[in-house]
């Protein structure tokens, strides 16, 4: 939370109807009403689901350790900042519980072959990456079940579907995320709560750029070397995915339309899981 504990709000958000529970808004603001939290929604892909949710029409939980830029997305967007780490399961157990919609996107990388592989920081990803999205979704889910609606996006990835080298501890932590995803559908069903993985191949956000500068420096070629020759060689659409489009492919999970999918794992990869 906060530094002092509390959590830091923008602007008040415009028009939520409060008898929206159980309605469907129509239109482009089919969201109003409803109330979202995003982890790690102060960059890249989270920051993109954050503003595509409000500019759908839900009050955003803007949840992520970056202070100054979760407060920032939250003033932008009209939603709450809650500064926490996500790896301390005490911080993760004082966030809020009354989410409508749970996006589980908050993820780090580390690179290195299995026999090198710091314990900790494998320990590390399992707990941002998988824990804290069982104990926010076993604090939220009562809120969704008696609303009877409720929205579950796991912001997965081909490596939650394949494997790649040296990324034990991410390769592990999402496929742990797509087997929660699939427990919380069938549990969720007869509530009204559909849960699924969104499964991006590389995404144009920091966590990428990173890879990107410390490939080209690892492998002495250039960054955009790394991108066509590293990355894309999966691809069959040779180019970054934009945060903003995996962003609407969680906001389509939420859709009125999309009520009968659940449990499912969505690529969204221009063809990685194709081959
Ligand atoms: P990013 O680095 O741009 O953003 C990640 C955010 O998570 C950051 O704001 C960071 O502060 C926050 N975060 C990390 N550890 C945290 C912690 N302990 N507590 C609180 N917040 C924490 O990364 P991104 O590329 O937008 O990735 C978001 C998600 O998408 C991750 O789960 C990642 O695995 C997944 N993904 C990314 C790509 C890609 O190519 N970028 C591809 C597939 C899946």
């Amino acid at each position: 939370m906060e530094n002092n504990g509390s959590p830091v709000r923008g602007p008040a958000p415009t028009a939520h109807p409060s008898d929206a529970a159980t309605a469907e808004p129509a239109g482009d603001r089919f969201l109003a009403g409803r109330t979202a939290l995003v982890t790690g929604a102060a960059s890249g892909i989270g920051r993109a689901c954050a503003e595509a949710l409000a500019a759908a029409g839900a009050t955003v939980h803007v949840v992520d350790r970056a202070a100054e830029a979760a407060k920032r997305v939250a003033e932008e967007i009209g939603g709450t900042a809650w500064v926490v780490d996500l790896s301390d399961p005490d911080a993760v157990d004082g966030l809020p519980d009354d989410a409508d919609i749970v996006v589980n996107n908050a993820g780090l990388q580390h690179v290195a072959p299995v026999h090198d592989f710091p314990p900790e920081r494998f320990a590390l990803i399992q707990r941002v990456m998988v824990e804290a999205p069982f104990r926010i979704l076993r604090r939220t889910l009562p809120h969704m079940y008696e609303r009877e609606w409720g929205r579950v996006i796991n912001i997965s990835s081909v490596h939650g579907l394949r494997a790649s080298p040296f990324k034990s501890a991410y390769v592990t932590a999402k496929h742990a995320l797509e087997g929660l995803s699939k427990v919380v559908a069938l549990e969720g069903a007869p509530h009204g709560v559909t849960s699924n993985c969104v499964n991006p191949g590389y995404v144009r956000t920091p966590l990428v750029e990173d890879q990107i500068a410390n490939q080209a420096l690892a492998h002495g070629i250039s960054p955009e070397d790394v991108v066509e020759r590293v990355m894309l060689e999966r691809t069959a659409i040779k180019r970054l995915i934009e945060p903003e489009e995996v962003a609407q492919a969680a906001l389509w999970l939420c859709s009125p339309h999309t009520a009968y999918i659940t449990g499912v794992s969505l690529p969204v990869d221009g063809g990685w899981t194709a081959h």
